[in-house]
């Protein structure tokens, strides 16, 4: 097999709304056949829209409060509740799950990256949003390349962010070990591999949090996986959430 390659897109310039993403990356470095692209949501966001000046919201009465409890600004709270389909957790900051099913710390609603005074949301529908950019790159490069769009969010037990998957087309999001047998012959019977997380990830790595100004990586030579899609829980089956909520619905 050949060595895994990971190569930052370089030479890309700050984006704006009405961007050509897909055209950019294809003019500043060559894709091939079964890479993997992945795109930082922050310039997805950008290109899309998805931004808003803090000076045309209106904070509601439950942002303002919530602005007081956890020290932001009630307008900022105001973004990331329109964000936000279901709130988990309110304070010290607000955890919430966007209608994708993504559950994120201020619904990875962001204020860096960008002029001052403006946020950044996640995009509304990042399945979609990968899945287009991976055909408008077929359109122009002629190849089939498959598209993580990543975030970098925080976690539970462990310091540290990393990068997350919030959509991707071209694969499953999991590759499945149900079922496979280990090194001494072993069933397995619940390893399922977070596969576009674990890439999204190393993306984060190379990207960088600052200024760097590499907001797409391309993977080449991955192996090929199978498995599934359905990356977030149930509500059932989330027992972190549950907890959450109970406690979250004790008066502070
Ligand atoms: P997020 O993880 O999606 O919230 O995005 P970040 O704000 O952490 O940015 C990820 C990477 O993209 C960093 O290297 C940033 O410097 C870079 N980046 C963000 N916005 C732009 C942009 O408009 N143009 C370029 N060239 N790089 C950007
Ligand atoms: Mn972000
Ligand atoms: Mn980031």
């Amino acid at each position: 097999m050949d060595p895994i390659q990971v190569m930052g897109v370089k030479g890309l310039p700050l984006i704006h709304a009405g961007d050509d993403i897909a055209g950019m990356i294809c003019e500043r470095h060559p894709l091939e056949e079964g890479d993997i692209l992945c795109i930082a949501s922050t310039i997805y966001s950008k290109a899309h829209g998805y931004t808003k000046k803090l000076s045309a919201i209106t904070p509601s009465e439950r942002a303002v409060r919530l602005g007081r409890l956890n020290g932001e600004d009630p307008r900022f709270v105001q973004a990331v509740l329109d964000a936000s389909a279901d709130i988990i957790m309110e304070h010290p900051f607000i955890l919430s799950e966007m209608s994708f099913g993504h559950i994120g710390v201020r619904a990875g609603v962001d204020q860096s990256n960008i002029e001052d005074g403006m946020v950044i949301f996640l995009p509304p529908d990042p399945m979609q949003a990968a899945s287009k950019l991976q055909a408008e790159i077929k359109k122009i490069a002629g190849k089939n390349v498959g598209v993580i769009i990543t975030d970098t969010c925080g976690r539970s037990f462990r310091r540290g962010q990393t990068g997350n998957a919030i959509g991707w087309s071209g694969f499953t999001a999991i590759r499945d070990f149900r079922g496979d047998t280990d090194l001494f012959g072993h069933v397995l019977k619940i390893t399922e591999e977070a596969v576009v997380d674990e890439i999204a990830g190393f993306a984060n790595f190379v990207m960088g949090e600052s200024n760097n100004g590499v907001p797409a990586v391309i993977f080449r030579n991955c192996p090929s996986w199978t498995g599934h899609d359905n990356l977030y829980f149930r509500s059932d089956e989330d027992i972190t959430k549950r907890v959450l909520k109970k406690e979250g619905s004790q008066p502070l």
